[in-house]
């Protein structure tokens, strides 16, 4: 089989001209996938051509949704099926500024996370057009088009390691911001990723300024390694280089995702901790609360010990935040829908698709922008590099030394001096 998705405009023009159509029915069946349009769907192709394209083993629907699940406050997951009968999970959340949707990027996960179902069965890489069938499939379920799209948002979130599948990520990265396709702006994309510090530097340096987010969940190696096997190859200290990097070539300040868990991670000392680790990071923590893995017998902990380790982080100067749980009733960790669907398990919260209904978005400048304002801004992000890197490499040899001078002093004080606290005040007095 030979999803479409995976061609670009440039491609299919060829494939039809292949088949022996004109050139234009390239756009056609562009416009057509990305609409989310099948062989059995209206549109102005002509039924002689979709009969020769699927002679020739063409798939017009990469992703399709197969099940649909309503949580309490309006999150939408849906359970989606690829060509081989592959499923995989995708959230949609809906915000006051637009929707956003979390999409997986691997069957399942190599990286296997103590606190996630995902990393318990990794079957393969998604091409890049299952990923992006994915936003076509939720963009068309809420009644958007190519050219007036109700998706404002998209993050790589949900199952797999976006960086483990690099070439297909960077490939659906391209797609999902070409002018001729969706059009979205890097603004609106979050990748996340447990750290692959090689892979951080190779996208820095592709230039595409996605907002990057890093799984951290521990303020040390020896608590990261009991939580996340990936540890046990990359070291934090490597991770904070590549996400410094990550920085300095896009402008894009990191999001550290930091999920509390009960008796692992969540103590106020270990706050103090990370902090520290993250005193020269341009950053912002997300404290997240676990949802329960039954699988992995992991606990989250309360409001109060969540709040508790915010004020220390904010009294440390680090701005954090906790990250509002969406869809959390419906099985919330990432793979357990799956899983569930793959044991046989029935959830009570599984919906008919049609009974779902919405209303229509207002079009939001500030989060609906789309890649002609990355063209406007790139040429204020080329200065913003050049600036950087050469300030970056004047202070290079002082920060050596006092980096060094640093650890000395981090060892004698476990709170932080006056001068950090006040470096990023604002924070703190947002807070309050
Ligand atoms: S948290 Fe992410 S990287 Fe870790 S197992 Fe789950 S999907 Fe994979």
């Amino acid at each position: 089989m030979i999803n479409l998705l995976d061609y670009t405009l440039e491609e299919l023009n060829n494939i039809v001209v292949s088949l022996g159509e004109p050139k234009f029915r390239g756009k056609q069946l562009h416009n057509a996938i990305l609409n989310g349009k099948g062989y059995n769907d209206n549109t102005v192709l002509p039924k002689s051509m979709l009969a020769k394209l699927q002679e020739n083993g063409y798939q017009m629907q990469a992703v399709k949704i197969y099940k649909t699940f309503k949580s309490k406050d309006k999150t939408i997951k849906f359970l989606f099926k690829l060509n081989d009968d592959n499923l995989i999970e995708g959230v949609l959340m809906n915000h006051n500024y637009g929707r956003t949707l979390c999409v997986s990027t691997q069957v399942g996960c190599k990286m296997n996370c103590a606190f996630c179902a995902s990393g318990l069965k990794f079957v393969r890489n998604l091409s890049a057009g299952e990923i992006l069938g994915q936003i076509v499939a939720a963009n068309a379920f809420v009644g958007g088009t190519v050219s007036e799209r109700e998706i404002t948002n998209i993050v790589l979130m949900g199952s797999g390691e976006p960086l483990d599948n690099f070439d297909n990520v960077v490939k659906f990265l391209r797609y999902v911001t070409a002018e001729d396709g969706f059009n979205f702006s890097v603004r609106n994309i979050t990748l996340s990723t447990c750290g692959i510090p090689s892979k951080i530097e190779k996208l820095a340096d592709l230039g595409l300024s996605i907002n990057l987010a890093i799984s951290l969940h521990a303020p040390n190696d020896a608590v990261r390694r009991t939580i996340m096997p990936v540890a046990k190859s990359f070291p934090i200290k490597s991770i904070i280089e590549a996400a410094n990097h990550y920085y300095m070539m896009t402008n894009r300040k990191i999001y550290i995702e930091y999920t509390l868990i009960d008796g692992v991670n969540s103590d106020i000392s270990q706050a103090r901790e990370l902090a520290d680790l993250l005193r020269d990071l341009n950053c912002r923590v997300n404290l997240i609360t676990l949802n329960d893995v039954k699988e992995r017998g992991l606990k989250g902990v309360n409001a109060s010990k969540t709040n508790s380790f915010m004020r220390e982080l904010l009294k440390c100067g680090i701005t954090a935040t906790i990250r509002r749980s969406l869809g959390d009733d419906v099985d919330g960790a990432c793979g357990q829908l799956r899983n569930k669907e793959l044991s046989g398990e029935k959830s009570s919260f599984e919906v008919k698709a049609d009974s779902i209904k919405f209303d229509k978005k207002p079009r939001n400048k500030a989060s609906n922008t789309d890649s002609r304002n990355d063209r406007k801004h790139s040429s204020d992000n080329s200065k913003f590099k050049a600036d950087k890197k050469s300030s970056f490499d004047k202070k290079s040899s002082r920060e050596n030394s006092r980096s060094t001078r640093k650890l000395d002093a981090t060892k004698k004080q476990s709170r932080p001096s006056k001068k950090a606290s006040s470096s990023k005040y604002i924070s703190k007095k947002q807070y309050r």
